[in-house]
């Protein structure tokens, strides 16, 4: 028996080191200083969307919403979206609320070779489905962080930690989205992917590893005013709000994904 708990404690110790290097991907650490913490005065205003407040953009008022991903089991749908009406699933940040000129975009240098060119084509699945050129390019600049308090007049892509170990990825979006429809527009987006993550970014995910493609498709349609979907008859869609380890479905826009975002970009 003796000898049998002991195994059974090399497995165990075994398997806890496996995990630590599973959980310290193929990633170099991000800066300490970048860790993500939704700030104070952040209030939950749906399941996942927290309302950041006002600020400005070069003198127009806006304002600011995180979209924050926990894995599953660690949501808490507060305000789910009511069943989606034929043809399609699908639900925006606010109506009307898109971009109106094209803004680069800058990501982060430490992680640029694995993620840049999956940002870049997962904003073109968006583009195509929309039949127009939505977001900017790739440009270079510095990466100071996701910014929750004002916007910075920069589109961030970075990995970071953050504080609550349960969340994927955050998107925040800045915008007028309580103006009046005709000229609501997004005005700037900063995404975070968790580092504690063991991300997957070329062919097939393990079980264990999230999908870069697979989750940044989703993240970047916030970037362009797509709101989430938490409702099981929408669960196939891109914009569905609960992701998991392994899962590639988002990788590729659903019918429901393609109508909105035709929709807001006609
Ligand atoms: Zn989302």
């Amino acid at each position: 028996m003796r000898k049998y708990c002991l195994l059974l404690m090399i497995v165990f110790i075994v398997i806890s080191a496996t995990s630590v290097i599973a959980g310290q991907p193929n990633l170099p650490p991000s800066p300490p200083e970048r860790t993500f913490s939704l700030p104070p005065q952040a209030s939950e205003v749906a399941s996942g969307v927290y309302y950041l407040g006002t600020s400005y953009d070069k003198e127009k008022p806006v304002e600011g919403y995180a979209l924050i991903h926990y894995k599953p089991g660690y949501a808490k749908p507060t305000n789910p979206a009511k069943p989606s009406k034929d043809p399609s699933c699908y639900t925006y940040l606010a109506k009307g609320a898109k971009w109106r000129i094209l803004e680069p975009y800058i990501v982060d240098l430490t992680y640029s070779n694995e993620i840049a060119p999956i940002i870049a084509s997962s904003i073109q699945k968006w583009e195509v489905a929309a039949g127009k050129d939505i977001l900017g390019e790739n440009s270079a600049g510095t990466i100071d962080g996701a910014d929750m308090e004002n916007p910075d007049n920069k589109n961030e892509v970075m990995f970071g930690g953050i504080e609550d170990k349960n969340v994927i990825a955050v998107t925040i979006v800045w915008g007028t989205f309580s103006a009046p429809v005709p000229s609501r527009e997004l005005v700037e987006w900063d995404q975070v992917y968790n580092t504690d993550y063991d991300w997957s970014f070329r062919g097939e995910p393990d079980t264990t590893e999230m999908d870069f493609d697979n989750i940044a498709t989703h993240e970047l349609g916030h970037s362009v005013g797509m709101g989430d979907l938490y409702t099981s008859a929408c669960s196939e869609q891109t914009m569905y709000g609960y992701a998991a380890t392994g899962e590639t479905k988002k990788r590729s826009l659903e019918s429901g994904d393609i109508f909105g975002i035709k929709s807001l970009y006609k």
